[in-house]
């Protein structure tokens, strides 16, 4: 195995959790080459010059912050609650979550200002703190590591302001939300200065890369038939990133349509498209744009 090159960049990310594996998928699918193992406290890359470190999420933001590596893949939430100096490049639309207050489904707390005075199990303290001060509510947060959904029951706390995906963890504790404090999603971050001229010139590369997976998550291409004479109307629903591709069809007056659509407004502009005349709707995932 090879060692660290102190030359190359270091990206840290986390080594087993809820992001690991939806960062190894956007690394490799941004034509990153490496192979991830549990055991392994780094990967080196193939055809890339950075190295890939496997730490708590935690750490991260720190570690990003010193120096000692040089990006690094987190929650958004990580930033809200520890406010690193480091740089956010991008956001990395997966892992996303919610931090959010619950309360036992039994508990009379209907509302955050029934809150006043009680005990509040939480790992997000500083996020806690600042939400329960901003609206005048005054809480006695205990802040524990892990596992605040337990503590209610354990009559540690009254309610828990935790991470929450789908509810299930929530639904399964009988626990209840009450409000949200915010949304979280994974997000790109960078050490403030750091940066050798060769450091700096592969971060726009892979910045270059990592946009290249983003806006094709975004996009889906789609082909379609359509009568020559609904053309125009066809261009003001598709607003596209392009102008369309258009050729012919064998059938007289009818013309194939190539375009990209956004995966947001996808059923809506297909629907009106359909609604319009166009038919023979096909739609293909794209891989990457580079723009
Ligand atoms: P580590 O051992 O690395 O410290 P951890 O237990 O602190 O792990 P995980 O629970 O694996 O962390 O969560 C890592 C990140 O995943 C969170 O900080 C958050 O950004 C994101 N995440 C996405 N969905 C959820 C969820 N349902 N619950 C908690 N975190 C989530
Ligand atoms: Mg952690």
């Amino acid at each position: 195995m090879n060692g660290l090159n102190n030359g190359n960049l270091k990206l840290a990310i986390q080594k087993e959790g809820r992001l690991t594996g939806e960062t190894l998928d956007f690394l490799w699918k941004s034509g990153l080459e490496f192979e991830a193992s549990k055991q392994k406290l780094f990967s080196n890359c193939r055809n890339f010059p950075i190295e890939i470190l496997y730490l708590r999420d935690n750490d991260i933001p720190k570690y990003v912050e010193e120096g000692i590596v040089d990006l690094g893949i987190i929650g958004q939430n990580l930033l809200y609650e520890k406010r690193p100096q480091v740089k956010k490049l991008l956001n990395l639309r997966f892992g996303f979550c919610s931090l959010v207050i619950a309360v036992p489904d039994d508990s009379p707390i209907k509302k955050i200002q029934d809150l006043k005075y009680s005990k509040i199990a939480t790992s997000y303290p500083l996020s806690s703190k600042k939400f329960f001060k901003e609206r005048n509510i005054q809480v006695e947060l205990v802040e524990i590591s892990g596992s605040a959904e337990i503590s209610p029951a354990l009559g540690v706390a009254q309610a828990i302001v935790d991470l929450s995906s789908t509810g299930s963890t929530l639904l399964l504790n009988e626990l209840r939300m009450v409000e949200k404090v915010y949304d979280s999603e994974a997000v790109f971050i960078a050490n403030k200065q750091l940066f050798t001229q060769r450091k700096k010139q592969f971060l726009e590369k892979l910045l270059l890369r990592f946009k290249g997976v983003l806006s094709a998550k975004n996009y889906k291409y789609v082909m379609m038939n359509a009568p020559e004479n609904i053309l125009p109307e066809i261009k003001k629903i598709v607003p596209g990133l392009k102008s369309p591709t258009i050729a012919p069809l064998v059938k007289v007056g009818w013309i194939s349509i190539q375009t990209v659509i956004k995966e947001d407004i996808f059923w809506e502009t297909i629907e009106k498209l359909k609604k319009i005349g166009a038919s023979g709707i096909i739609v293909l995932p794209i891989e990457k744009i580079i723009t």
